[in-house]
């Protein structure tokens, strides 16, 4: 058995002012061919899960390049067209192979190609043939793709949000891609289409216990794996919305896969707004946590997290905290490399007139002026999330008042408390702490959190799925239209 493991991924929000060429891929994680670490890092899971069972199961993998970029705007042409060719270049050295597999993301977007995931797996399949089992692990945030689900034999998405299961999909990804090679199965995609724009949090209900449901209902009556392509809603392409995927073991129970995923696509349609959670406003926000007896309450600003591909330097919440100097609050982390740079040659314990945050969109507030002393410092803010470890590059921590800021040089969301601990900061001592992330904070905050809400600042992310400007989405589409299945 050969078997080739390749990953490239990054999430491209197609109306954010921030561009990515090669280097950003170099600069935020790019393994060339057996440099990628014992950890895996989100979409790279299948390189750590392929090598495991390589030691276990004694078959010869071959390693291509593994690369991610922070999510942001469009994709240059070239930076697609090289990473793909050099991953395919590498694959043609690796022939014959049994199996290819594959971490990417679903949600990659470049000049000149809407669905670069379906293009890469388009032409690898080309190159193994027909009879090679070519698998995917994508992100649940992904544009789910007939050109995908054509050219694989088998895709499986993260289940959770936030995404705490990404090394785990991918040992089921190389678990049926093997069994599929060995033909102890004969894996069928059906794909229903919600035509919709969904999502939910499997931190609460009612996403945990259908995703437990989910799980529950695979490896058995012929069904092999389920997955929920939620979509992801910034990017303006024919196959935004939320898909369901059937994966069935054998021709025979493909109708089965095909009934399963509309029963399920109906279900989370059936849930209508009630999927996701209250967004409260900046001023009802700290209205509401005032009015909660323990502390810290975290405060997620949805809607200005790198993750989701904006720059994450508002600074509506820093204004807003900022009129209630009396409550002990830290919010972080604002990607302001500028004003880092000037932290960190001011160095711990400066007491300097600063300008940080508020440049990257229109929607992210002015930038903030104020006298701050700097309370910590650091060459690489590098925190845990799940089995990985992401880097903030260069930062510090300033203090304002009560207000503790923390600046990143890299733009990252903040997902464990060490953004804040590792430069010094008490959350413990807080009564308000905002995090710079949509969900992926959740698993690691919720333990030392009072109580967590999510926050609705005004942008720069397209929240108001209504209003969406798409002009190549496949419509009808809801909320833009009513949707035909109900
Ligand atoms: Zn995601």
């Amino acid at each position: 058995m050969r078997v080739f493991v390749a990953s490239l991924a990054t999430e491209t929000n197609t109306f954010a002012p921030l561009f990515v060429d090669r280097g950003a891929f170099e600069e935020a994680f790019y393994c060339p061919p057996g440099t990628h670490p014992e950890t895996p890092t989100l979409c790279s899971g299948p390189m750590v899960a392929a090598r495991r069972r390589a030691r276990t199961d004694g078959f010869a993998l071959f390693e291509g390049t593994a690369t991610w970029a922070e999510p942001a705007g469009l994709v240059s042409q070239a930076a697609y067209e090289s990473l793909r060719d050099e991953i395919l270049d590498q694959l043609r050295a690796a022939m014959p192979v049994d199996i290819v597999l594959f971490g990417l993301h679903g949600a990659m977007v470049a000049r000149g190609y809407d669905d670069c995931e379906g293009d890469l797996l388009a032409h690898a399949r080309a190159i193994v043939g027909p009879k090679a089992i070519v698998g995917a692990e994508l992100d649940m945030h992904c544009h789910l793709t007939d050109q995908m689900v054509e050219a694989a034999d088998v895709i499986v998405a993260f289940k959770e949000f936030p995404h705490t299961d990404f090394l785990e999909r991918a040992e089921d990804l190389v678990d049926l891609c093997l069994k599929a090679a060995r033909r102890e199965i004969a894996p069928e995609s059906a794909v229903f289409d919600c035509r919709a724009i969904t999502g939910f949090m499997t931190s609460r209900e009612p996403g945990r216990s259908f995703v437990d449901r989910m799980k529950a209902l695979e490896g058995r009556d012929g069904i092999l794996s389920i997955s929920v392509a939620h979509g992801f809603q910034a990017a303006d392409v024919y196959d935004v919305g939320t898909k369901v995927l059937v994966i069935a073991d054998g021709e025979a129970n493909r109708g089965k896969a095909a009934a399963l995923a509309e029963q399920l696509g109906r279900e989370i349609l059936s849930w209508g707004a009630g999927g996701g959670p209250y967004h409260y406003k900046p001023e009802e926000a700290i209205e509401q946590a005032l009015a909660e007896i323990g502390q810290p309450v975290v405060l997620a600003d949805r809607w200005d997290n790198p993750g989701g591909g904006v720059a994450g330097d508002s600074t509506v919440m820093v204004e807003a905290l900022l009129r209630h100097p009396e409550i002990p609050a830290a919010i972080g982390a604002l990607w302001d490399p500028v004003a880092v740079a000037f932290c960190r040659a001011a160095g711990v314990g400066a007491e300097i007139d600063l300008r940080f945050g508020g440049k990257a969109a229109p929607t992210s507030g002015k930038p903030v002026d104020a006298r701050v002393v700097v309370r910590g410092i650091t060459d690489d803010l590098l925190v845990p999330f799940e089995q990985s470890w992401v880097s903030l590059g260069p930062a510090a921590a300033v203090t304002i008042g009560n207000l503790d800021v923390v600046l990143a040089s890299t733009r990252a969301q903040t997902f464990s408390p060490p953004v804040f601990t590792d430069l010094g900061v008490d959350l413990a001592a807080k009564k308000i702490v905002v995090v710079k992330s949509s969900n992926h904070f959740h698993a690691a905050f919720a333990p030392i959190a009072h109580k967590v809400h999510y926050l609705d600042t005004g942008g720069p992310y397209p929240s108001d799925t209504a209003k969406i400007p798409y002009t190549k989405a496949r419509r009808p589409l809801a909320p833009l239209d009513p949707n035909p299945w109900l």
